[in-house]
């Protein structure tokens, strides 16, 4: 798998040299400095710990599976910006060599966020997950017509889940989701929330709209 993140850091070199730090217990294969250049802080098969408590379809121990690349970013907290052209370049091309070096499939690579929905934003929805897919690297949803048709919260709850997200409980049902007036559960709209960062960022905060399901249908019948 291969694992993006932001750093959430002031600057750069604060970044590094946490991720240096053997006392911080935080480290990632690469890191993309938003001028381009790239360090590589772990051997690509040594272990780094980037993925921290994590899920996807099943597996829990993603640091042992997967590679991580770090993008400076300030992040949510300390003023999230856009990652510059010069560090797109640089990470799409990493990631292309990467992806072909280590036979990693389309399907698994995925965010920070995706892995760990309650805890982690990063990359975010500032990220530009369509470029990197044009660029054959990750998937991009292509839904046709019908997919934005008709659906109900414990399909989306399902869906969610069969794509590879951490979804605990098997929902609470449409009508009492209705009835709260707020999501099915927690788990399941940290999920939504995560997917629409990374697949329907313009979605963001507006609930399982009609864009966030039509994307979710089209990507788990594709990815099959
Ligand atoms: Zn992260």
């Amino acid at each position: 798998m291969l694992i993006l993140h932001y750093t959430g850091m002031r600057t750069g070199a604060d970044a590094l040299a946490r991720l240096c730090d053997p006392q911080a217990e935080v480290s990632a294969h690469y890191l993309v400095e938003e001028d381009g250049r790239i360090f590589q802080l772990v051997p690509d098969d040594r272990r780094a710990w980037h993925a921290g408590a994590s899920f996807w379809a099943g597996d829990r121990d993603i640091n042992s599976r997967s590679i991580g690349i770090e993008l400076v970013n300030p992040g949510h907290e300390f003023g999230y910006r856009p990652f510059p052209q010069a560090q797109m370049r640089a990470v799409t091309a990493l990631a292309g060599s990467l992806m072909r070096t280590h036979a990693i499939p389309a399907r698994h690579v995925l965010g920070h966020s995706d892995i760990a929905p309650a805890r982690k934003q990063d990359p975010g929805e500032k990220f530009d997950w369509l470029a990197l897919a044009m660029a054959g690297i990750g998937l991009w949803p292509d839904p046709r017509p019908a997919d934005g048709m008709a659906w109900d919260g414990n399909e989306v709850a399902r869906l969610l889940q069969s794509f590879g997200y951490q979804v605990t409980s098997n929902g609470i049902s449409w009508d009492d989701h209705i009835a709260r007036g707020k999501s099915w559960d927690e788990a399941t709209d940290s999920a939504l929330t995560a997917f629409q960062r990374h697949f329907v960022p313009a979605s963001l905060g507006r609930g399982a709209d009609r864009d966030s399901v039509a994307a979710l249908r089209a990507l788990v019948r594709d990815s099959d």
